[in-house]
């Protein structure tokens, strides 16, 4: 029998905090009395981490395991979870307890009210790195202005959504997922819950600064084609300049005027700048042509090597490509 509530919890290495996590949310949810359900995908992790969630597969059919071939990173392994979860009602939330489970209840009384889309945004948080909270902040408020989708603040992936959202999300193939931009830009009726970001209850953080580049990457080329535009507009400042330059040049030999020293080092320094700005343009593009071609090669989004537990959906099986 499907459940009313799914629970989707990514793991990477997680096996420090994982039991602590596990025992706080089944007492947030036990005392829900809802059945529910809890899908753990495992994206590649190289310690413990499987080894401690697959006995909790086996008590009944609460608790599921899925484990990917290899890392795929997290937005893949929470559309995994959204992929396979058969709940009324999804939530999404990190492992390690930076999103307090206690938030659950609230954002279901919030879905009670007929709300489709209730994310968990962030008053404060706790024991993050003053880089880590600029770069967040920095970041999501350029998104905001790069992108042509309201895409809400200060908010992560913590959010509940209902089946009518899944669904849609299940049909839409696109590889490199900005999660939280694709639901915003989905619509439905939207609002959040306030909370207070905790420190991580133990471990390290799975994102370093490379996956939150490239995390960075994917919100912006996803949600707009600014970055294109804006090369455009540069493009076309500068050849006005280099057409007023030539006037200038042009016009005061005619009056036979010697107003420019011949020189090497200016000479240098605007091809550098030049050559400089072209490369960037080029790069722009071509970030755009490599995720064209990661949607051309039409590979599934995700590889599951194991399931363990009792599932009562099946994920992306009848999609073609789809995994
Ligand atoms: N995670 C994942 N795959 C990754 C990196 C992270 O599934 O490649 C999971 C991780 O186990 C955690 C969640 O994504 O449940 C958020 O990661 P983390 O807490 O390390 O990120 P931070 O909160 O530091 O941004
Ligand atoms: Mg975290």
């Amino acid at each position: 029998m499907s459940k009313v509530l799914s629970v989707v919890v990514p793991v990477f290495n997680e096996e420090e905090v994982i039991e602590t996590t596990h025992g706080r949310l089944v007492s947030v949810l036990d005392s829900l009395s809802l059945p529910y359900e809890i899908i753990y995908i495992d994206d590649g992790s190289k310690d413990k981490t499987v080894e401690i969630i697959t006995p909790w597969t086996r008590e009944g059919d609460e608790v599921k395991l899925l484990t990917f071939s290899r890392n795929f990173g997290h937005q893949t392994a929470i559309t995994c979870g959204m992929d396979y979860a058969s709940g009324e009602a999804i939530v999404i939330i990190d492992a390690d307890l930076q999103d307090p489970p206690e938030v659950i209840p609230d954002m279901i009384a919030k879905w009670r009210e007929g709300y489709e889309v209730v994310y968990g945004k962030r008053s404060t948080r706790e024991g993050e790195t003053v880089f880590k909270k600029w770069s967040a902040k920095t970041f999501y408020r350029f998104l905001h202005r790069m992108s042509d989708v309201e895409i809400p603040t200060d908010v992560g992936d913590f959010r509940l959504i209902d089946r009518k959202v899944r669904d849609v999300l299940l049909r839409i193939p696109e590889h490199n997922r900005y999660v939280r931009g694709l639901i915003a830009w989905l619509g439905f009726r939207q609002t959040y819950v306030l909370f207070e970001r905790q420190a991580r209850a133990a471990g390290v953080t799975k994102y370093p600064l490379k996956k939150m580049l490239k995390l960075a990457g994917d919100g912006i080329t996803s949600f707009s084609y600014k970055p294109l535009r804006i090369a455009t507009t540069i493009g076309l400042s500068l050849s006005a300049f280099g057409f007023l330059f030539f006037l200038f040049v042009f016009i005061s030999r005619l009056f036979n005027l010697q107003v420019m020293e011949p020189g090497y080092a200016t000479l240098m320094c605007v091809i550098l700048f030049f050559f400089g700005i072209v490369l960037i343009m080029l790069g722009i593009i071509g970030e755009y042509i490599g995720r064209i071609f990661e949607e051309v090669k039409g590979r599934p989004l995700y590889i599951v090597d194991k399931k363990k537990g009792v599932f009562f959906e099946k994920g992306r099986d009848h999609i073609p490509g789809g995994q």
